[in-house]
Formats: C-alpha cells, sequence, structure tokens
C-alpha cells in the first residue's frame, strides 16, 4: 500500500520557484495498479520519484506499507528501496554488464552470495522469457527485452512495489502490449502493487484498475478506469 499525504514539491525559489506538485492526496490500496496520466510537465515523473524518495517531498509525507519513507535515516531509506522497484522509459541498464550481471546487481550491492544470487536471477530471467539471454550485452537486445532486463532487475529485491515512469513510452505498441501483459502478470501472480506513470490513454485503459489525473502539480481526478473513461 503507497499513501501520499499533502504533499508538495517545489524546485527552486522565488521567481524562479517551480511548483511541480501542489498539497497530492493518494491512497493506491496492497495489489493494485494505479494509472496517474497527464501532459508532459505536470508532475507526474516528480510524484513517482517522491515515492522511493529520489525526490524528496517539499512538505506532507509518503508511506510505503506503513513505513514513513519521508522520515527514515539513510540506511533505512536504503534498506526500505529494496521493497520498491523502479522501472524507467530509457531502461538505465548498464551497457558493460551482461543481462545476467544486470539482474544481479542490487542483489550484489546486498551482499548476496554467488550462489543465491543464481538461483534469483535465472527465474527472474525465465520469468520475463529472457532465460537465452543471460550473456547477452544490452545493445544486443531489443527495446522490449532490455525493458524485460529492466523488470527482472527490479523485482531482485523481492519488492511489493514497482514504479513505473513512462515505461513503455519508448517502445512500439505491440512491444508496449507484451510489456503491459508482464506487469499484469507481476501484479497478478506475485501481487505487486503497481504504480505507473504514462502520457498515454492506451496503457491506462489496457492494465490500470484506478487512474489519476495530473495537471499542473494537482491531482483532479482518482476513479476506477471504467469510471473514469465513461465520465460525461
Ligand atoms: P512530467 O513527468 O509530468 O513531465 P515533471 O515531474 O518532470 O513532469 O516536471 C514537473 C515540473 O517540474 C516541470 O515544470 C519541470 O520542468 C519541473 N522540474 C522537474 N524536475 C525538476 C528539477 N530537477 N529542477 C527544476 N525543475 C524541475
Ligand atoms: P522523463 O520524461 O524521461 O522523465 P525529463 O526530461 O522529464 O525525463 O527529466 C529528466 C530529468 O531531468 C529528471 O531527473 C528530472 O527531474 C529533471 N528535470 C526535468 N525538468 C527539469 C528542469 N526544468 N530543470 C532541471 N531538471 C529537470
Amino acid at each position: 500500500m503507497i499513501e501520499i499525504s499533502n504533499v508538495s514539491k517545489t524546485y527552486g525559489t522565488g521567481n524562479s520557484a517551480v511548483h511541480a506538485l501542489k498539497d497530492v492526496n493518494l491512497t493506491i490500496p496492497k495489489g493494485t495498479i494505479h494509472g496517474v496520466i497527464g501532459l508532459s510537465g505536470a508532475g507526474k515523473s516528480t510524484l513517482i520519484r517522491c515515492v522511493n524518495l529520489l525526490e524528496r517531498p517539499s512538505t506532507g509525507s509518503v508511506s510505503v506499507d506503513g513505513q514513513e519513507m519521508t522520515r527514515l535515516s539513510r540506511g533505512e531509506l536504503n534498506r526500505a528501496r529494496h521493497r520498491i522497484g523502479m522501472i524507467f522509459q530509457h531502461f538505465n541498464l548498464l551497457t558493460t554488464r551482461t543481462v545476467f550481471d544486470n539482474v544481479a546487481l542490487p542483489l550484489e550491492l546486498m551482499g548476496e552470495s554467488r550462489s543465491a544470487i543464481k538461483d534469483r536471477v535465472l527465474p527472474l530471467l525465465e520469468l520475463v522469457g529472457l532465460s537465452d539471454k543471460a550473456k547477452q550485452y544490452p545493445a544486443q537486445l531489443s527495446g522490449g527485452q532490455k525493458q524485460r532486463v529492466a523488470i527482472a532487475r527490479a523485482l531482485a529485491s523481492k519488492p511489493n512495489v514497482l514504479l513505473c515512469d513512462e515505461a513503455t513510452s519508448a517502445l512500439d505498441p505491440q512491444t508496449t502490449s507484451s510489456i503491459l501483459e508482464l506487469l499484469r502478470e507481476i501484479n497478478q501472480q506475485l501481487g505487486i502493487t503497481i504504480l505507473l506513470i504514462t502520457h498515454e490513454m492506451e496503457v491506462v485503459k489496457s492494465i490500470c484498475h484506478r487512474v489519476s489525473l495530473i495537471s499542473d502539480g494537482e491531482l483532479v481526478e482518482d476513479a476506477e478506469v471504467g469510471d473514469f473513461f465513461t465520465a460525461p
């Protein structure tokens, strides 16, 4: 469960201040897929980055599974982030590492043994359909395959929550559908709560349970997807 309470975020000060989020409130129940749509510059990225504190809210609080992220010490925050996976528009893979070693990275950072890492990485590669690509490098993969690697890496530390920042925006429509299908499987099979942001209505329509609209830093809707798209 994700609880965003009275969160505001201002970049800069004085005349150059940008109010990227304005008193945003949002509760995302465990196991749901929640979409946030909005135009470029509306505050989507800032909102999602406030959940794992890649950005620190100027005011307000964010809790994940009852743990108030905004109050944690640096060490506690690092541990809490293991429970939150994130994927990005441009995949953010390490080009000098193989597929296996990209997925292994978070586990290496957690100090896991080589055999524990293998036991975790191989099933993840199978889950995302890339068992035969373990020894390849990112440059040898298609965009969809790269995003699958990124998804496996995001799941390596067994998160309860997955944050998706325009995860399909760099992909063609057919590849987008297959990545969304994978996200749906992950939500259903592993019970992972998913918060995704996108500027594409179709993404929201196809996999989200609920949706919010963000406009100029304000969250202006929070509705079931069916109600949202049939509203008068
Ligand atoms: P979106 O993801 O919806 O495109 P963003 O959250 O990236 O929106 O941006 C919201 C607003 O905050 C925009 O006006 C953007 O220019 C501004 N902004 C985002 N990040 C920064 C930053 N690090 N410094 C200053 N302004 C920023
Ligand atoms: P994306 O659409 O892939 O999220 P953006 O271009 O919105 O990429 O942002 C890329 C990075 O630049 C983010 O870390 C964001 O916080 C930062 N950023 C966005 N807008 C601004 C801005 N006006 N000033 C400074 N940094 C910004």
